[in-house]
């Protein structure tokens, strides 16, 4: 796809954020390229329209930019799953390990009927780990996890296409 190289080229990389060694992605330059941009939603919703999904599921923060526009456009409804305690409701929680700890995802009770096709959004895939955590999330509450999407992956996983035996797709590889 043509786009892809626009879309790859629209990402600011920064050395050493948020810590020495890391070359942290930055997609704020992305939504700020109005083709590219619309190229990243046009994109998944050519992908997506087809696929009777219901929810789009995006992850805080990131997630957030991205899959409102895609929601609206396929027709489904949008469901943040959010960091801990900053949802009101009542909320199931899913921990996953970082490099350094762990954090949590959760999700509002009731938010997912079962059977509902959902679509999982995140802005960048790197160990996974994030992402199989909001796929437990809707697994608990009896939601079918259609297929998980990143903007970047690293190539591990833009060569393996699955995440706990779900399908991933993924635009680019990391800068
Ligand atoms: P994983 O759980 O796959 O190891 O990490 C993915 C999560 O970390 C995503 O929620 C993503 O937003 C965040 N993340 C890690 N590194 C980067 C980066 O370089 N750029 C951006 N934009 N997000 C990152």
């Amino acid at each position: 796809d043509p786009r892809l190289q626009g879309i790859s080229d629209a990402i600011r990389v920064i050395p050493h954020f948020p810590k020495p060694g890391i070359m942290f992605q930055d997609i704020t330059t992305l939504l700020l390229d109005h083709k590219a941009f619309k190229d990243t939603i046009d994109i998944f919703v050519e992908r997506y329209r087809e696929m009777d999904i219901s929810v789009v599921a995006g992850v805080e923060a990131r997630g957030f930019m991205f899959g409102p526009s895609i929601a609206l456009a396929i027709g489904a409804k949008f469901l943040p799953l959010r960091k801990p305690g900053k949802l009101p409701g009542s909320v199931i929680s899913e921990a996953y390990e970082l490099e350094y700890g762990s954090d949590c995802l959760e999700m509002h009770v009731g938010a997912v009927q079962p059977g509902e096709r959902v679509l999982v959004i995140d802005d960048l895939v790197a160990t996974g780990g994030t992402l199989s955590a909001a796929i437990r999330l809707l697994d608990r509450v009896g939601a079918e996890v259609v297929e998980c999407c990143c903007v970047i992956g690293v190539p591990e996983f833009k060569g393996r296409c699955s995440l706990n035996g779900k399908p991933l797709y993924i635009l680019v590889e990391p800068r």
